[in-house]
């Protein structure tokens, strides 16, 4: 029996391409769900329109999303932390001047994502040991399960557009304005290095046989979609288990794995009991989420105070003035995932590319606003519909080699053994974000908007959550690396199938292509290997 662990993106990607092959797969899991009450309020709003929505059940939709002039601390899930809470399967971790999360639900991070969906550009993995060439079939196969919502633009000179006949969420007004302005600037933006197009979103567009909603416009997307129409992998779980080769065991903390001779012993311990369990694989696919899987390595290869890097995509938040204001923006039907993306490339500033992702109104800016300006807010409030016709805020990501990391030890002490995490901080991210903005300043006239300097927040490594790399696959693998099929250089049978094995990050986002590399090394049928 072949065992994927997490179902996650990277888990649910590789269970595809093996029962695919009509491999019997069983995929251990964590597995945390939303709260019965919190799904029974969502299957209530499913099952109407919005008109049919009680102001109750949206309010406890949207209850504990704190907005500050710095983000969101923390995404919820309709409500609820169920993506991130510790049910033991982070066990004993320290965080120094860095922030990860270590997700024990059934569809791991990807119930709180953003859904931006961007396949790596060739110019940025051309040091990888595989080729564009050589992903671009699964980042096709990823994407006729993953619904996407895009258009052909500007961008497809660097990214493919993979997927079904595209169809694009209607984008806002807001980025409609910007766009044309952008578009009308062109030939001066290009030759500075800016690429623009409408955001690449795994959102459901229209109705499916499968679900028989199409997007509303209704804005509540940071909470959680009402719809499901926003991808989690739990949705391809669901479809995987309609499958005879396939089988889901939640309840599961995997702790290490131990290989001998054509088998690998898993060892785990129940999420409920802390009852010890243990399993007989011929091969496994470990998709447990970057931190989690590479602990299990540090663990299987005993791998005490050794250092390890996860590598990190920093990202920085910078609100932008546009010069001219977009009326009635708090009224209007819109989706609130980001709009637009200007990609970046600038050999003065890096090598790679560069992602600038706009997000246009959103009610939690104005919840940001009240928050920073307190008892002086309703006194802005006359002004209010202006300034938010006028306001984006632009999350941009550094390729990993423009980035901080994070040192990763696995330690033995009295109370057993602890995961130290500690920032590894480099002057590079400050020097290119501070070159960024500056660029910005320059062409505001092209953008027609200026960044708003005094706002802006850098992230520290982790919190980006798009990090990995820390048993980077490599044609010739030493201690801590990978082979092109994700196994750890002392490992024949356990595959690292999540980001872990990426050589590098891209700043265009994480998700399509770890999941593109799962299916990779899950398509190669495990006899062969
Ligand atoms: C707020 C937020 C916004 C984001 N936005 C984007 C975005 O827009 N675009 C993008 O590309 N990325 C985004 N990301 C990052 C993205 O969600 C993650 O990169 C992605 O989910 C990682 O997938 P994964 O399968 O490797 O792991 P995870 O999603 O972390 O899933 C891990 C799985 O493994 C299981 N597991 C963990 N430990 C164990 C264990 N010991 N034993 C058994 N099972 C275990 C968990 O239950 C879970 O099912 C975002 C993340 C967050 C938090
Ligand atoms: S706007 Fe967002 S939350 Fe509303 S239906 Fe569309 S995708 Fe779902």
């Amino acid at each position: 029996m072949v065992f994927v662990i997490g179902s996650g993106p990277a888990g649910v990607a590789a269970a595809h391409a093996l029962v695919k092959q009509e491999v019997d797969v069983t995929m251990l899991d964590v597995g945390l769900e939303l709260e019965p009450e919190r799904q029974r309020q969502v299957d209530e709003m499913a099952a109407t329109s919005p008109d049919g929505w009680k102001p109750e059940t949206v309010a406890k939709l949207k209850e504990g999303m704190l907005a500050t002039v710095g983000g969101i601390p923390q995404k919820l899930c309709y409500g609820s932390n169920f993506p991130f809470r510790d049910a033991g399967q982070g066990r004993a971790i320290e965080m120094n001047a860095i922030e990860t999360l270590v997700s024990g639900a059934r569809g791991g991070l990807s119930n709180a994502w953003g859904a931006n969906f961007m396949p790596c550009a060739r110019h940025d993995i051309a040091d990888w040991c595989v080729s564009a060439v050589e992903l671009a079939p699964h980042l096709a196969a990823v994407a006729e399960f993953v619904p996407v919502s895009a258009s052909h633009d500007d961008l497809d000179e660097f990214f493919t557009l993979y997927g079904k006949t595209p169809s694009m969420l209607q984008p806002s007004r807001q980025a409609t304005a910007l766009l044309a302005d952008l578009h009308r600037n062109k030939a001066a933006l290009r030759a500075a290095g800016f690429t623009a197009g409408f955001s690449r979103l795994a959102v459901q567009v229209q109705p499916t046989e499968t679900n028989p909603h199409g997007c509303v416009y209704c804005g509540l997307c940071m909470y959680g979609c009402p719809y499901r129409l926003i991808y989690s992998s739990a949705s391809s779980v669901r479809q995987l288990q309609r499958n005879r080769h396939f089988r889901y065991v939640p309840g599961v903390i995997v702790e290490k794995l131990v290989e001998s001779g054509d088998s690998v012993e898993i060892i785990a311990r129940s999420r409920d009991s802390g009852e010890p369990l243990s399993y007989r694989a011929e091969r496994v696919y470990l998709g447990s989420g970057v931190v989690s899987t590479t602990r299990i390595l540090m663990e299987s290869l005993q791998a005490y105070d050794t250092p390890v890097l996860i590598k990190d995509s920093q990202y920085f938040l910078l609100p932008m003035l546009r010069y001219r204001s977009t009326p009635g923006v708090m009224q209007e039907a819109l989706h609130t995932l980001a709009q637009v993306y200007i990609e970046l490339l600038d050999d003065s500033l890096s090598r790679n590319i560069i992602q600038l992702q706009f997000y246009t109104y959103n009610e939690l800016y104005q919840a940001a606003l009240r928050n920073r300006f307190g008892l002086l807010f309703p006194l802005m409030k006359w002004m209010l519909p202006s300034l938010l016709g006028r306001m984006s805020v632009i999350l941009a990501y550094l390729h990993s080699n423009d980035s901080s990391a994070i040192e990763v030890r696995l330690l033995r002490d009295a109370n057993g053994n602890r995961l130290k995490m500690d920032g590894r901080i480099s002057e590079t991210p400050r020097r290119v974000i501070e070159g960024v903005v500056r660029k910005l300043w320059r062409h505001r006239g092209l953008f027609r908007a200026v960044p708003m300097k005094p706002m802006l927040q850098v992230f520290p490594p982790g919190n980006s959550y798009h990090y990995g790399s820390s048993f980077p696959m490599r044609e010739n693998p030493a201690r801590f690396e990978s082979d092109r099929w994700g196994r750890p250089a002392g490992l024949r049978r356990v595959h690292a199938v999540d980001a872990t094995v990426l050589p590098s990050l891209t700043a265009t986002t994480i998700v399509h292509t770890a999941m593109a590399n799962a299916h990779r090394i899950a398509s190669q049928h495990p006899s062969l290997l």
